[in-house]
């Protein structure tokens, strides 16, 4: 069907099945190598002026304590990160007092679990709409590599095929203190980054 068509008559079913197909097979056909991990950050121009440095500092400091995180979980190991938002770990002594249910306004996505083909281009469509910066964490081992599942064909081997990723954090599932451990090396990445000499994030996918 083409594009006009679908101006100008409903979908079917079927024509709704065959279009997300269609997404997800183009999506898969441009994700077959892994999107590099967005580390700009781990070398300093030595160039690098003394006044950008400081006020790098300044940002980085501000914004590694005021994360928001997105309210998102695929699988499993979504429990381990409602644990680690619950008083008992208790995510907002790092700054990240709220999860966002909106995309608009949140700068980190935790992805925690196992990512199917079908679920990626709505990941991939959260992760456009957050603002910039934005950061990734890519929590357990279905979420780095597609895990126990790696050889399905239904599910993605690594978020880092659809986005990139900043942070890896490994088990299955990872323990709220490692996705806590995960946060405070992402502390330390934004800290480092250099806010005007370059975003440590790739450019949109689209
Ligand atoms: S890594 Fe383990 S706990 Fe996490 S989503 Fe996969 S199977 Fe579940």
């Amino acid at each position: 069907m083409s594009d006009s068509d679908r101006l100008i008559r409903p979908y079917s079913s079927l024509d709704a099945d065959a279009y997300e197909g269609q997404v997800i097979d183009e999506l898969m056909a441009r994700s077959q190598a892994a999107i590099p991990d967005p580390d700009l950050w781990l070398t300093s121009p030595p160039e690098a002026n003394a006044v950008i440095s400081q006020f790098d500092w300044v940002i980085g400091w501000a914004r590694q304590y005021s994360l928001w995180p997105m309210m998102f979980g695929l699988a499993c190991c979504a429990f381990e990160m409602m644990s680690a938002v619950m008083p008992r770990f208790d995510m907002s002594r790092f700054g990240m007092e709220v999860m966002r249910g909106s995309p608009r306004q949140a700068d980190l996505i935790i992805v925690s679990g196992t990512l199917t083909w079908k679920m990626a281009p709505a990941v991939r469509r959260l992760y456009d709409q957050m603002a910039e910066p934005k950061w990734v964490i890519a929590m357990g081992s279905c979420a780095i590599s597609g895990g126990t599942f790696s050889e399905s064909h239904s599910v993605v081997p690594g978020v880092n095929r659809i986005i990139p990723v900043d942070i890896y954090v490994p088990g299955c599932p990872p323990r709220p203190e490692g996705l806590l451990h995960g946060i405070t090396m992402l502390h330390e990445k934004i800290r480092k980054s250099q806010s005007l000499q370059g975003n440590i994030h790739l450019p949109r996918l689209d």
